[in-house]
């Protein structure tokens, strides 16, 4: 099944459930300060679920543009986590509750008139003090309880931990479903569905107080999806994005190989170039502040990963046609912005090149300096220099470094990017953007292929 056609089975399904269809949400939200990026099918509806908004309905049904940069380190190295994706989603508020979401969720993904997915790889968790749902999936859908696993407030509560840390308000205990693929992969989480049933007031116990109109909020992974059912072992194998994967291996003029160490560098390359496509389409642009600050980091990270693999030269504006390619049918408005985000694009990695290219310069004045030459190694201070003031990432002075036969000095870097971001009280978003490069890719490979052993640190998957 093509990944268009799921999107649209997935709606036509909760349609068929008395969900009324509505569009995507921007990707960048005018009205929320709390997020920078839509993170989730929610997002849209938050004032219905706390109440405070109405609606002419009580029953939605969404495909929402997605961008969670927490998960900006798992990109390319696990096989299903994106910058940009798109969550399909059903939501009730204070209509259809537990029993129905689990139903329905079961029915589309396993009757053959929908998914017809292989009912015996599939298993589920639920809240660990959730009985209700334990017996739904038990009782009602005939789940073995060997298939059901309790789990705790941290993985099966939204949000994470709120009965005992908080915050207060609308919360509720989660239920997740989980594909396990043949030939011993790893499983994968499909859908999250969310009972949100308590306002939480205060400290335990006694702190979860049922609400009198309880709501539903789940989310599937549009891409996660895709890869199940097109038999593929990654997201990035899929119809859509394979194709931006060999377009952005032509572009930098690498063989795209699944397996072959570049094609994490491929694969990140063809995530940020969508997800910066995405944004810019939507009027934000490459900068210094919030969500552009954002932009301008993940275009760096894919030029310079373009730039390892001997890329010199701007590249990354000529993948935007195809982004749109593989993403108008949903989006059809992107069509009309081709030329205008490719030519921010074309200008901002030109201008960073150009830094670079200054960059290398200085770097070539390093190497030579006598201390370098006589210790082999390049100093903390001088990779953070290049770091601050040319946009190297470590992990490019890492690999130049290696070319001219010396080492650079990580642990007194790492420092200096600690010692900076103590003094500018920079926080998580930044060290996982700035520091933790895309291209750690070299950091535990001295001597081996420079694109393999990323270090697959994950973040939180919230957006700061
Ligand atoms: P994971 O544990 O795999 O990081 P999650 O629990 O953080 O996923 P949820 O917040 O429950 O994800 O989001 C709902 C669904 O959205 C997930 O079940 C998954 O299918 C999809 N999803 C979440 N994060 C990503 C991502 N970074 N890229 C692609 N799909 C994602
Ligand atoms: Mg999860
Ligand atoms: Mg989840
Ligand atoms: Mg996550």
């Amino acid at each position: 099944m093509l990944t268009n056609e799921l999107r649209e089975k997935y709606l036509e399904f909760f349609e068929s459930k008395g969900c009324i269809r509505r569009p995507s949400d921007v990707l960048i939200p005018k009205d929320d300060k709390t997020v920078l990026f839509t993170p989730a099918g929610m997002n849209q509806f938050k004032n219905q679920f706390l109440g405070i908004g109405k609606l002419d309905f009580t029953r939605a049904t969404t495909c929402q543009k997605c961008l969670r940069t927490g998960d900006i380190e798992n990109v390319g190295v696990t096989a299903y986590h994106h910058t940009f994706f798109e969550m399909l989603g059903n939501f009730s508020f204070g209509d259809y509750f537990k029993r129905e979401a689990i139903h329905w969720a079961w029915e589309f993904l396993t009757d053959k008139k929908w998914l017809g997915l292989n009912a015996d790889k599939l298993t589920v968790t639920v809240f660990q003090e959730d009985d209700e749902a334990f017996d739904i999936w038990n009782k009602e859908i005939k789940l073995d309880s060997s298939r059901i696993r309790r789990d705790n407030e941290y993985e099966n509560f939204w949000p994470a931990g709120a009965p005992t840390e908080g915050p207060d308000g609308v919360c509720g205990p989660c239920s997740e479903i989980f594909y396990h693929p043949d030939k011993g992969q790893k499983e994968v989480e499909i859908w999250n569905l969310v009972f949100t049933q308590f306002n939480r007031v205060g400290d335990p116990p006694d702190n979860l107080r049922p609400l009198p109109k309880k709501n539903i909020d789940t989310g599937m992974g549009l891409e996660r999806c895709a890869a199940v059912l097109q038999g593929v072992e990654s997201n990035f194998e899929i119809d859509t994005l394979r194709q931006l994967c060999e377009a952005a291996a032509d572009t930098v003029k690498v063989k795209y190989d699944f397996h072959n160490p570049e094609g994490r560098a491929i694969r990140r390359i063809a995530d940020h170039v969508r997800a910066i496509t995405m944004c810019i389409h939507e009027g934000a642009v490459p900068g210094s502040d919030k969500e552009s600050y954002v932009i301008r980091q993940l275009l760096r990270r894919a030029v310079l990963e373009g730039y390892l693999l001997g890329r010199e030269t701007p590249f990354l504006s000529t993948l935007v046609p195809k982004v749109v390619e593989i993403m108008k049918q949903p989006y059809p408005e992107l069509t009309e912005t081709v030329q205008s985000v490719s030519d921010i694009i074309h200008e901002e990695e030109s201008q960073f090149l150009d830094t670079v290219e200054r960059g290398v310069n200085r770097f070539n004045q390093i190497v030579q300096k006598s201390d370098v030459q006589s210790s082999k190694t390049i100093s903390g201070d001088d990779a953070f220099d290049l770091h601050q003031t040319y946009g190297f990432l470590v992990e490019l002075t890492v690999a130049m470094a290696k070319k001219n036969g010396v080492e650079v000095d990580r642990l007194a870097f790492e420092n200096r990017v600690k010692e900076q971001k103590n003094i500018s009280g920079s926080g998580l978003f930044a060290n996982s953007v700035m520091s933790a490069g895309p291209l750690d890719s070299i950091r535990n490979e001295a001597g081996a292929t420079i694109f393999k052993g990323y270090d697959s640190s994950t973040c939180e998957a919230k957006v700061v």
